[in-house]
C-alpha cells in the first residue's frame, strides 16, 4: 500500500504540468492558468450530463462521521497506531491484540451513522439508476457506512471490517455478530492502561466452514498486502466508462485517489474533488469545492432541473 502511495506521488508529481522542478517559473504560470473551478452551477452542468459517475472516497468521509483512523497525532488505540497492529506480522505475533482491536472497531461501527456526504451518494445512484444512469463507489474505507447508507455499486477496496477471512481455507464471509466470539466479549478497550486480553488462538474467532475450524483474520488489506485483483479489474473498468469522477474526503494526489483520478483526468474526464483544502495537484482537475463533504456534496448531487424521474 505504501508502495502505491509512493509510486502514485511520484508520477503525481512528475507527471504535474509536465514540468521539471527547476521550471519554477514556467510553474508558476501553469499554476495560475489552471485554477480549478469552484462554482457549482458549472459543475451541476456536467453532472447533469453525465451518465457514469465513478467516485473515490477517502477517510475524509468516515471522519465526518466520527469514525477513528488510528493514524496521526493523537490516533493511538492503547499505546499503538494503525501502521503497528494492521499488519500481517502483528497478526502473526500477537493475534489476540490484533483481534481485540479490530473487534473494538467494529463494535465502535455499532454506535456510528452515516452522515449527509453518505447519504447524499446514496441518494444519488438510486435516482440515477431509475433514469438509466450509473453511480459507482469505490472506497478505502473499511466501516460500511457507505452500505449503510444505502450505496448498492460499492468497490471497497480495502476490504471491509464486518468480513472475516481464514487463514487455513481462505473462505471469505461477512460477519456483523456483537460480539464476534465470545472470548471477546467486554474486551478492547483502548485506553493505553489496559493489558492484553491474552485469548488462546482456539478461542479467537473460527471458521465456521465444515471441518475447516481455522484461525479467522479480518478481510481487510494491511499495510505490506497488495490489493485483491479482481477489485482492482473492477475498478479499471468503472474507471474505463466514467465520464465524471468525483473524488470525496481525500485528494487526488494521496493514495488511493491518486493511482485512479490522474488516468481518468488524462483521458479528459472532468474530475472533482470535494475536500478540506487544495493541493498543488489539485490544478490538474476540473473542480474543486473546499469544505466538510457533508456540506459540499448535498447540493452537488441534488435533483438537476433537467432529471426527469418516471
Ligand atoms: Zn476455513
Amino acid at each position: 500500500m505504501s508502495l502505491f502511495q509512493f509510486t502514485s506521488r511520484r508520477l503525481v508529481s512528475q507527471a504535474y504540468c509536465g514540468l521539471k522542478p527547476s521550471s519554477s517559473k514556467k510553474q508558476k504560470l501553469c499554476l495560475e492558468m489552471a485554477r480549478p473551478n469552484s462554482n457549482m452551477a458549472d459543475f451541476r452542468e456536467v453532472f447533469a450530463k453525465a451518465k457514469h459517475i465513478a467516485i473515490i472516497t477517502g477517510a475524509g468521509v468516515s471522519a465526518e462521521s466520527g469514525v477513528p483512523t488510528f493514524r496521526g497525532t493523537g490516533g493511538y488505540w492503547r499505546k499503538w497506531q494503525a501502521q503497528e497492529l494492521a499488519t500481517p506480522e502483528a497478526f502473526a505475533r500477537n493475534s489476540s491484540r490484533v483481534w481485540e482491536f479490530y473487534h473494538y472497531r467494529r463494535e465502535l461501527m455499532l454506535s456510528k451513522q452515516p452522515n449527509p456526504a453518505h447519504i447524499a451518494i446514496a441518494e444519488c445512484e438510486a435516482r440515477l439508476s431509475k433514469q438509466g444512469r450509473s453511480v459507482v463507489v469505490i472506497t478505502q474505507n473499511i466501516d460500511e457506512l457507505h452500505r449503510k447508507a444505502g450505496t448498492k455499486h460499492l468497490l471497497e477496496i480495502h476490504g471491509s471490517l464486518f468480513k472475516t477471512r481464514c487463514t487455513s481455507c481462505g473462505n471469505v464471509a461477512k460477519n456483523y455478530k456483537s460480539p464476534i466470539c465470545p472470548a471477546l466479549a467486554g474486551k478492547g478497550a483502548p485506553d493505553p492502561e489496559i493489558e492484553d486480553a491474552k485469548i488462546p488462538v482456539e478461542n479467537l474467532p473460527r471458521c465456521e466452514e465444515q471441518g475447516c475450524n481455522g484461525l479467522l483474520r479480518p478481510h481487510v488489506v494491511w499495510f505490506g498486502e497488495t490489493l485483491n485483483s479482481d477489485i482492482l479489474t473492477e475498478v479499471e473498468n468503472e474507471l474505463e466508462i466514467c465520464d465524471l469522477c468525483l473524488v470525496v474526503g481525500t485528494s487526488s494526489v494521496v493514495y488511493p485517489a491518486a493511482m485512479f483520478a490522474p488516468q481518468v483526468s488524462a483521458r479528459g474526464v472532468p474530475v472533482a474533488e470535494f475536500n478540506m483544502q487544495a493541493t498543488p495537484a489539485t490544478n490538474r482537475f476540473r473542480f474543486h469545492f473546499p469544505g466538510p463533504c457533508g456540506t459540499t456534496l448535498p447540493p452537488a448531487l441534488a435533483r438537476h432541473k433537467t432529471e426527469i424521474i418516471s
